[in-house]
């Protein structure tokens, strides 16, 4: 068992610290802004010390903020400090948002590896379904597992790797929708449930297994993510009747105004009115203070997942960008997530 001070010795991530010192270097920069996820940023002193004792003469600072994805670089603050270099560790770049400051995206590739009794584990998740094909997707960290993956169940079944990379985020998940007139069943390679959770709300109809390098488990998500959908379905069915609403949208590559601008037109050709928000923070605490008698629903331009994970109790629907369209244009026949 490894403790504290072994992963500080030796992180379990591959934090690409020589590619990091190549850009630095060869540009000349002095001054680094390094973002990084909460769970990431234990090693800092080790990315610092590292950086530094190759570079020498270079200040790092590190960004305090939350870095729940690469759609909230900390861009802005890179370019008012004057920082020569963003270095966003944890996330690959965003698909809809291209900055204009430098930056350089680190992945932080897990270090994890699969045992074969956790394989074993697999192919009993699996073999509870009729199924001949599996397509399989990972998130960034893992991505390295994926060919392995591939193999192993190439032995029983006819396997597809996602698109691209194969690997999804949050709020992305056209590498597995890409794959999904082909396969039975989905393995997603993950830690925690956020991203199989979104991947089944995604490729509706199939299960959904997560293979964990964190905690050495597999776990089949299908049960919750139809539970979660049965909530979204009830969700719609509430706020069917709203003629007032509010959106919420969000900054930098949460901001989706070209989505927002369409559904305003929407509610103004059914008579309703809305007024609109913007926010890099939206909690239940936002939606307390705007809220009154006139609002009867919200929309969160900004995160997909907002509505889903975090504000799912609200006591006024709380939908989805996809999930309005759906009352707004009256096309119910199928549910769409994320967009
Ligand atoms: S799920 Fe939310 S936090 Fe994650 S990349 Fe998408 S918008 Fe960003």
């Amino acid at each position: 068992m490894l403790n504290n001070n072994d992963i500080l010795r030796e992180p379990p991530y591959d934090f690409e610290i020589e590619k990091i010192v190549d850009v630095i270097l060869r540009g000349g920069y002095k001054k680094i802004l390094i973002q990084m996820p909460d769970g990431l940023k234990i090693y800092s002193k080790y990315i610092r010390d590292e950086i530094v004792k190759r570079v020498g003469n270079v200040e790092i600072v590190f960004s305090g903020d939350s870095a729940w994805g690469s759609c909230l670089l900390d861009d802005v603050e890179a370019t008012r400090g004057g920082y020569d270099l963003l270095v966003h560790i944890g996330h690959i770049e965003y698909p809809y948002y291209k900055s204009s400051h430098r930056t350089l995206f680190i992945p932080a590739y897990s270090r994890l590896s699969i045992s074969e009794d956790l394989i074993s584990k697999l192919f009993d998740a699996l073999d509870l379904y009729k199924i001949n094909s599996v397509g399989v997707v990972s998130t960034i960290q893992h991505i390295k597992l994926l060919p392995e993956i591939l193999k192993v169940l190439s032995t029983r079944y006819k396997v597809f790797k996602g698109s691209g990379l194969g690997a999804v985020m949050g709020c992305e998940y056209s590498s597995a929708i890409a794959i999904s007139r082909y396969v039975d069943a989905y393995v997603i390679i993950s830690g925690g449930v956020f991203h199989g959770l979104g991947l089944g709300l995604s490729v509706l109809g199939k299960p959904v297994i997560k293979l964990d390098p964190y905690e050495s488990r597999v776990v089949d998500l299908t049960k919750e993510i139809d539970k979660i959908l049965r909530i979204r379905i009830h969700k719609i069915h509430e706020a069917s009747e709203a003629r007032n609403w509010v959106l919420i949208d969000g900054v930098k590559g949460q901001n989706r105004s070209w989505f927002r601008r369409y559904l305003e037109q929407l509610i103004k050709s059914r008579g309703g009115d809305y007024i609109v928000y913007v926010s890099e923070n939206i909690t239940k605490d936002l939606l307390i203070n705007i809220d009154s008698s006139w609002v009867d629903a919200y929309i969160i331009l900004a995160c997909p997942r907002i509505p889903i994970d975090d504000l799912y109790d609200f006591y006024k629907p709380v939908l989805t960008p996809a999930e309005a369209r759906m009352i707004l244009t009256g096309k119910k026949d199928r549910y769409y997530f994320p967009w």
